[in-house]
């Protein structure tokens, strides 16, 4: 989730020589490209998640198998919600890969960052890596893998919507700072995204609001995910707002995304 900068900007370098032009298909619009696709995306247009409904089913400590069950039925309710906001945005729509790993495995952005990155999403294989740690799996109410799993789609949201092959190209010639910059408006969206879908179906998951300020309260930040205090804003307006119409970070001010 927050952590998996190392394999994003691996990404961010070699898929450039990867990336061809993304076309729609049928009676969806083009995806959009250069600042607009930044600033202007379509996807800001949709308004709320339309499905609030995603239970959250019981797990069993320990049982590997019983998470997998656990994270794909989240996986099938972030299709709904998403799938959903692309066909109002007119965007193409595709269900994202995804592999549960419990050790350092080999992806497709090199090998996965473990004990660093709760998640991963990498541009080049197109999949979203979750690695269910030990801790997690001791367990079972546990929320973060909940998060990670709605940060992860968050980037590969982005990746199918414009946004971070855009965000590729402008940080080629960038100065390194200008590249964390980039990437910070990145992370702070998709905290923004996972915060959006988590409030959208909070209603309906039986959880205490102590478990998401516990979650905020334990977030910490980076030079490539922000300021602790930013992400906690992008993550409650995303909860606020309940779509991704609030998650902006492109046209935020500098002070927001720090
Ligand atoms: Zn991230």
């Amino acid at each position: 989730m927050r952590k998996s900068f190392i394999a994003l900007l691996m990404g961010l370098i070699v898929s450039l020589l990867l990336s061809g032009t993304a076309v729609a298909s049928g009676s969806a619009r083009p995806v959009p490209t250069g600042k607009a696709a930044l600033t202007k995306n379509p996807i800001y247009t949709t308004g709320e998640f339309d499905f609030t409904e995603c239970k959250e089913l019981s797990r069993q400590p320990d049982d590997v198998d019983s998470y997998k069950i656990y994270l794909d039925h989240l996986m099938d309710c972030l299709n709904l919600s998403w799938g959903e906001e692309f066909k109002q945005a007119g965007l193409p729509f595709a269900k994202p890969k995804v592999r549960y790993i419990t050790t350092a495995a080999k992806t497709g952005c090199g090998k996965y960052p473990a004990g660093y990155a709760a998640g991963m999403y990498c541009s080049l294989d197109k999949t979203m890596w979750i690695l269910i740690y030990k801790h997690q799996l001791a367990d079972p109410s546990e929320m973060d893998l909940f998060d990670t799993i709605a940060h992860e789609y968050g980037h590969y949201v982005q990746d199918r919507i414009g946004i971070m092959p855009t965000v590729e190209k402008m940080s080629r010639r960038a100065s390194k700072a200008a590249q964390y910059a980039w990437v910070r408006r990145l992370e702070l969206q998709a905290a923004c995204f996972s915060g959006a879908f988590v409030g959208s179906v909070w209603h309906s998951l039986g959880r205490d609001q102590f478990d998401w300020d516990d979650l905020l309260d334990r977030t910490s930040g980076d030079v490539l995910h922000g300021k602790a205090k930013n992400i906690r804003y992008w993550s409650m307006r995303g909860w606020n707002g309940n779509g991704p119409g609030v998650c902006n970070t492109f046209s935020a001010p500098a002070s927001k995304v720090a």
